[in-house]
């Protein structure tokens, strides 16, 4: 099915776009875009293209915190093997130790440039315990550290004299010439195309959980990165692997906010709209099993009882307790109307993070010459079938970094040489046209996604997903930006209904429930590229990295 892609998502080319010569071109701004922009400016001229206004992202969204071993008592070593054990078998050593032994540095440097982060009274970073970490080891600014470290990572970019931040302008399609990827396609918001020409291209679009509908992501995470990518021949790896969170409650407006685990540590309790506790009948450990097993419990529950939410009920527990624990939770649902101390509050799992994506070595290199990947949109091999906690904008920063450095030193052993003049007519192929546009795509492809590729997983669901996707185009005119992204936006989907119809096993953050096991002969990466069969490559043993296919 994904072998007839077309090459383009424009069903045709803009009739007029300018052309502009840019040094390394980046397509987001979030943590990893930043990150990327920062480094390859050392060097290089940086042009930045981002959706929104900034710093509009899922980077400015994250709560809790970043992952580095600076406690006495931790070492890198610890937290390369906490990232492992979560990763159930699919990390890449060599991606996990980069991640790891960076840390510690990188922590350091953005408190230099003045991230706030928290403090002990002596001066030493006051460090957080979460799920999965055997060691404190989270640095943290309150419960807003994206936002944070954002605001510093874009005050260092705006001044920047090498850097120019555009914002406002969606990204359509990569170009690309000779097999290497040479810029972009973009329409800026009065509908103006231009052909990027880069000497590199750096994507950090982000994720896709926006795909879902039910989120905690921002609603411009739908995988457009990823789309371009495989378009242009990227490989993608691991796309079946989307973690959900199980407590995610959504505002009157429709934005889904997280309710942080630490509410059913507290002593929270799940119950269906009539009242039932239903986790202790699904596991033993009830509330308080891991992540994904809490998401099925309740995902099992909405199905059982043909509702959307659940409720997360902390009324039993006093209400200076609640409040003292949990202020801004208390502050945001009173905004809607909601005392959590006196009424349960509706949750639903929600599609919180993709550990797969476009497939790159240490350097954020695709197979792609000149092409880079880096943040929530790349595979690096990090995360494997499931991501430690606070270990995601730490990619961003680790692998960012070194994507920018090298893209910007293209004669230091990369892939990526100069290219010349393209000549774009020539080389652009006649495009196919797509099937209709949905005009209410995002809830179309939100409600087959969660029914086909949600938290609980069938082949025959998928293989159903999959035929109602094909009646949304993945094509699009260049006038109709919603439907540019609409046909975007439905291949990310499919290409995680692929990987997730080819996994036949359960492992990390995709479970199936006609596989309900974690099978040996699985372990290894599900791949998808343009024009080839979907395969499983690169049966992962420890210090093998990508090298094993
Ligand atoms: C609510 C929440 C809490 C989280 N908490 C934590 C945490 O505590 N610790 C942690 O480590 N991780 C956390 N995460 C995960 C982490 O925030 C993300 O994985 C990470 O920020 C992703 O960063 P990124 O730079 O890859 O992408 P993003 O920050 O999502 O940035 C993507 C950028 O790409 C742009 N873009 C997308 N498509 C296009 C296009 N077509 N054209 C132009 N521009 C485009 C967007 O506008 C944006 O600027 C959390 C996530 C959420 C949603």
């Amino acid at each position: 099915m994904m072998g007839q892609t077309p090459r383009y998502v424009l069903a045709t080319q803009p009739r007029v776009a300018r052309v502009e010569r840019v040094g390394v071109l980046v397509i987001g701004a979030g943590a990893a875009g930043l990150s990327a922009a920062l480094a390859a400016a050392e060097r290089m001229d940086v042009t930045v293209l981002v959706r929104g206004a900034l710093p509009e992202s899922n980077s400015a969204l994250a709560q809790g915190g970043i992952a580095a071993a600076l406690d006495p008592h931790d070492s890198p070593q610890f937290h390369v093997e906490d990232t492992l054990l979560a990763g159930a078998g699919l990390c890449d050593l060599d991606a996990v130790s980069a991640l790891a032994y960076d840390a510690p540095g990188l922590m350091r440097e953005l408190a230099a440039l003045g991230v706030p982060f928290a403090r002990q009274p002596n001066h030493q970073f006051d460090l957080g315990l979460e799920g999965g970490h055997s060691q404190r080891r989270i640095v943290r600014v309150g419960d807003a550290t994206g936002l944070a470290v954002i605001q510093v990572l874009l005050a260092q970019a705006r001044a920047h004299p090498r850097i120019r931040l555009c914002e406002g302008w969606q990204v359509a399609d990569l170009l690309d010439l000779g097999g290497q990827v040479i810029g972009a396609l973009a329409v800026d918001a009065a509908g103006r195309w231009t052909r990027f020409l880069a000497d590199a291209t750096i994507l950090a679009t982000g994720g896709v959980g926006a795909l879902y509908g039910v989120t905690s992501n921002q609603s411009t995470a739908l995988g457009e990165g990823i789309a371009m990518a495989y378009r242009a021949g990227a490989e993608v790896a691991d796309m079946e692997f989307v973690q959900f969170h199980p407590t995610v409650y959504r505002t009157k407006a429709g934005q889904g906010f997280l309710i942080t685990e630490a509410a059913r540590g507290e002593g929270g309790v799940l119950r269906t709209l009539t009242g039932d506790r239903f986790m202790p009948d699904y596991d033993p450990r009830a509330e308080l099993a891991p992540r994904d097993v809490v998401t099925r419990g309740i995902y099992a529950a909405l199905r059982r009882t043909h509702t959307d939410h659940v409720l997360l009920d902390l009324t039993h527990l006093p209400p200076d307790q609640i409040t003292h624990h949990f202020p801004t939770i208390h502050a945001r649902l009173l905004q809607d109307g909601i005392d959590i101390t006196t009424t349960p509050i509706p949750v639903a799992p929600a599609a919180h993070y993709l550990m797969g994506g476009v497939r790159t070595d240490l350097v954020g290199a695709t197979n792609l010459p000149g092409l880079y990947a880096v943040g929530e949109v790349s595979c690096t091999g990090v995360h494997g079938a499931n991501r430690l906690a606070s270990n995601s904008l730490l990619e961003c920063l680790v692998f960012g970094r070194r994507a920018g450095r090298v893209a910007a030193h293209q004669d230091l052993g990369v892939r990526a040489p100069l290219v010349a003049t393209p000549r774009w007519e020539r080389d652009l192929p006649a495009l196919e046209r797509g099937d209709t546009f949905v005009p209410m795509w995002r809830d179309h492809l939100a409600a087959i996604m969660l029914d086909a590729a949600g938290p609980l997983r069938h082949g025959s669901g998928l293989a159903r997903g999959q035929t109602a996707l094909l009646q949304h185009s993945i094509q699009a005119d260049p006038d109709q930006p919603d439907a540019i992204t609409a046909a975007n936006a439905t291949l990310a989907a499919r290409l995680i209904l692929e990987s997730a119809l080819l996994r036949q096993e359960s492992r990390g953050g995709h479970f199936r429930s006609d596989f309900p096991q974690t099978r040996e002969e699985w372990q290894g990466h599900t791949l998808l590229q343009r024009g080839q069969p979907p395969q499983l490559v690169g049966v992962i043993a420890p210090g093998m990295a990508h090298a094993a296919d």
